[in-house]
């Protein structure tokens, strides 16, 4: 072939098309694949940048001046780096999100990293004997963990180790002190896939429910299986199942998690399953590991990959199942990048490419999925028994009533008088408040001025630990004031409650408690993270207070009591999400109580009991919420019964943006003319001001998808011919999980 076509790696709308590169007659012969990754002089100095062939002919399109083809320089990896199917994934993608072909291959394939040698770890069997490696294992601690990790031999970046492991790099070296490891440096790690050894059957005699729910799966009947399992019914156990039939099928599956479940508890159970055929991908790994492990992934040395939403893009080209676990987690859709995918979407377009199954499990299914299994497009499968245990007894208190009754304090005098008794009675307690700092309001006893951000309309937040007021939009952090800025009165107030808050009132009223506490303030170190969890394991604490980071995944077999501080917390974010979102996590947080053989007992506080969402939590009933939640969506014309696009305008200049979103409503009115889009007045944004820009949003709703895309599309692009948009952004969002 004379000529290739080629996307190149620059993510401008305006070339956003496919460019035809001759091949030269040295590279005739090695570059033959489609999907090749090349280098190309691109605009008019030349500049070599990389771009990928997707597809070959002998005679140039017609209407191109053959003069102005360019040759293709180089090839940079002898194999293709995306499959035809992904390719035309890739161009699925461009449509369905209104992006840039380019970005859209860029997000499938990882960055090219020159290849280079790794530290790595192995045991040194010629010199330690096996009595040395037997007793360490038998400890059950992180020294253990590591050596069954290399027992079956070979060489492995110390990397790797940290990041199945979750782990630092003490008990490595600890061991590396006592020389039954050793170091070395090494190229690229190669696992070895060995089918026949990685598949250890866990034991288990699986219960009725996850029988029928792994046939249901490996049945595959076309659609996407919607698995809604309560809390400990066992879907892991499950994912388990359908992971090993696939690799006895010689097929691979993806699993993906929310990143903040990617525990070490929870990597843990896949890699004693099936060994080193499982990788795993977070959000902190580099690109050299990124890469590395997309190599293993593509020449099938590893069979199974579990990671956050980017782990979709695994390219495993005999991929037999995609389970997405938590399939409610707004982490799914990627709202702040090009393309604004969501990983649930891309599944499903993978099974129809590729036809393998997709599970979508949780013990709260989102209201979208719900409603899809409800109108046949899911098959909907059920397990609503705990595997060996009743669910948690729910208790509610209205703090009104506690209010009436004197009591002023944070915690109803149930919940105290039960944290009281777990205490005496050794056992743990989670306490759960979704919100950090200390006080999240602070103003003047004299003039009410409330302390805010300079660069954010946001009040600030105080922090106990080294007493500054802090913005949780941009980081600014200042000293606390001694005066009131506006009237220098010397009385300053704190209210709200945060995270930090609950532990001071814990050891107040309990001085004798070991606490700890989980929030983004707490685990801003690499792996604190694992830390706090471990200890709280190793019962090094009687109680843990955190944020959402507590509520999922967690498996801990002394909880048996959890406190919900604030339950209607997220009743007030004025968002049509709300209730769905109090819902999952008062579900998700109770089912941290009682996982093992103790019952557990949950207190969820609220000052609205009388709210559906809270009501149904309580009673473990989300028919319930889900058929209220429904009629509301139904009556308020809310997703999934018509969709609404988000428009955000935002820049430094509040007068530039104000006059922008105000062109763009005019222009969406004159182009709506038979008023088939119901378009909202501009409004500034939840929050209208954040690092100094200010932010304005306009609404648009319709029922037909791909009508309403292509008017918001067409009207900002006549937007952008009408006035100049270089210092304002303007971000659209289809059906976003927050309004904004
Ligand atoms: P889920 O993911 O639905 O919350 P898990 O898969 O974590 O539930 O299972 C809950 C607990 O029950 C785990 O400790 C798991 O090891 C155990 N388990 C799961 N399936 C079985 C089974 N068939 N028999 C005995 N124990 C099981
Ligand atoms: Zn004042
Ligand atoms: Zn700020």
């Amino acid at each position: 072939m004379k000529y290739a076509a080629v996307v190149i790696s620059i993510t401008a709308k305006a070339l956003d098309h496919v460019f035809s590169y001759a091949i030269p007659d040295r590279l005739q012969s090695r570059l033959n694949k489609k999907g090749m990754r090349v280098s190309i002089p691109f605009g008019k100095g030349n500049r070599q940048i990389e771009g990928y062939v997707i597809g070959f002919a002998d005679s140039l399109p017609e209407g191109i001046d053959i003069s102005k083809i360019k040759e293709i320089s180089d090839i940079l990896e002898q194999y293709p780096v995306i499959s035809e199917k992904r390719i035309a994934l890739a161009y699925w993608m461009q449509t369905e999100y209104y992006s840039t072909l380019s970005d859209c291959m860029q997000c499938i394939i990882p960055k090219k990293v020159k290849s280079k040698t790794y530290k790595c770890a192995y045991i040194d069997f010629e010199n330690v004997d096996i009595k040395a490696i037997d007793e360490i294992i038998a400890k059950n601690n992180k020294q253990s963990r590591v050596l069954r990790f290399l027992i079956d031999g070979g060489s492995v970046p110390i990397s790797h180790i940290r990041g199945f492991l979750g782990i630092d790099t003490a008990p490595i070296n600890a061991l590396v002190k006592k020389g039954i490891v050793k170091t070395e440096e090494n190229e690229v790690y190669r696992g070895n896939y060995n089918t026949a050894r990685a598949v250890k059957n866990s034991g288990f005699e699986l219960t009725d429910e996850q029988k029928a729910a792994v046939e249901a799966i490996l049945e595959n009947d076309g659609r996407p299986v919607l698995l809604k399992g309560v809390t400990g019914s066992g879907k892991t156990e499950v994912y388990l199942r359908v992971i090993e039939k696939m690799i006895e099928r010689g097929k691979q599956s993806i699993v993906l998690v929310p990143e903040i479940s990617l525990t070490p508890q929870t990597v843990d159970r896949f890699i004693s399953r099936f060994g080193d055929t499982v990788a795993v991908t977070h959000s902190r790994m580099s690109d050299g590991e990124r890469y590395d492990q997309w190599r293993r992934a593509a020449s099938s040395e590893i069979a199974v990959m579990i990671g956050p939403r980017s782990a979709v893009f695994t390219p495993f080209e005999n991929i037999g199942a995609i389970i997405i676990d938590e399939e409610h987690e707004s982490a799914y859709k990627a709202d702040q990048q090009s393309p604004k995918y969501d990983a649930r979407e891309i599944a499903l377009k993978l099974s129809e490419l590729y036809g393998c199954t997709v599970v979508l499990g949780s013990a709260t299914p989102s209201v979208v999925s719900y409603h899809k299994a409800e109108a046949g497009a899911y098959r909907l499968v059920e397990m609503k028994k705990r595997v060996n245990l009743s669910p948690p007894e729910m208790i509610v208190t209205d703090m009104r009533e506690e209010l009436a009754a004197g009591n002023r304090g944070i915690f109803g005098r149930d919940l105290k008088e039960a944290i009281k008794r777990n205490l005496d009675e050794k056992k743990q307690t989670i306490l759960f408040l979704n919100r950090r700092g200390h006080s999240t309001f602070v103003s003047c006893r004299s003039c009410g001025h409330v302390m805010t951000c300079e660069n954010c309309n946001v009040n600030y937040t105080y922090h106990e630990y080294n007493r500054s007021l802090m913005c949780h939009y941009c980081g600014a952090s200042v000293a606390i004031p001694e005066k009131c800025p506006e009237c220098g009165s010397e009385y300053i107030r704190y209210f709200g409650v945060g995270t930090q808050r609950i532990e001071q009132e814990v050891i107040r009223h309990f001085p004798q408690a070991r606490v700890l506490r989980m929030d983004a303030d707490t685990t801003r170190e690499k792996n604190s993270h694992t830390e706090i969890l471990d200890r709280f394991r190793e019962h090094d604490a009687d109680i843990l207070i955190g944020t959402q980071m507590i509520a999922k995944g967690l498996d801990f077999p002394d909880v048996t009591l959890v406190g919900i501080i604030a339950a209607d917390l997220s009743l007030n974010l004025n968002d049509y999400h709300s209730g769905e979102i109090t819902y999952q996590l008062i579900t998700q947080v109770a089912g941290r109580a009682g996982r093992a053989e103790k019952p557990g007992r949950v207190f969820v506080q609220t000052y609205c009991p009388e709210h559906y969402s809270i009501q149904a939590a309580v009673n473990g009933n989300y028919e319930s919420f889900y058929e209220q939640e429904r009629e509301f969506r139904r009556i308020m014309r809310y997703p999934p019964f018509t969709n609404i696009f988000f428009v955000l305008v935002s820049g430094e200049d509040e007068k530039k943006v104000y006059r922008v979103i105000m062109t763009l409503h005019e222009i969406m009115r004159r182009y709506n003319k038979k008023g088939d889009f119901e378009l909202f007045a501009p409004t500034p944004a939840v929050i209208s001001k954040i690092k100094r820009k200010y932010r304005y949003r306009m609404m648009v709703r319709a029922d037909d998808t791909d009508r309403l895309k292509k008017y918001v599309l067409y009207t900002i692009e006549k937007l952008g011919a009408h006035m100049p948009l270089d210092d304002v952004s303007v971000n659209i969002s289809l059906n976003p999980n927050y309004s904004f």
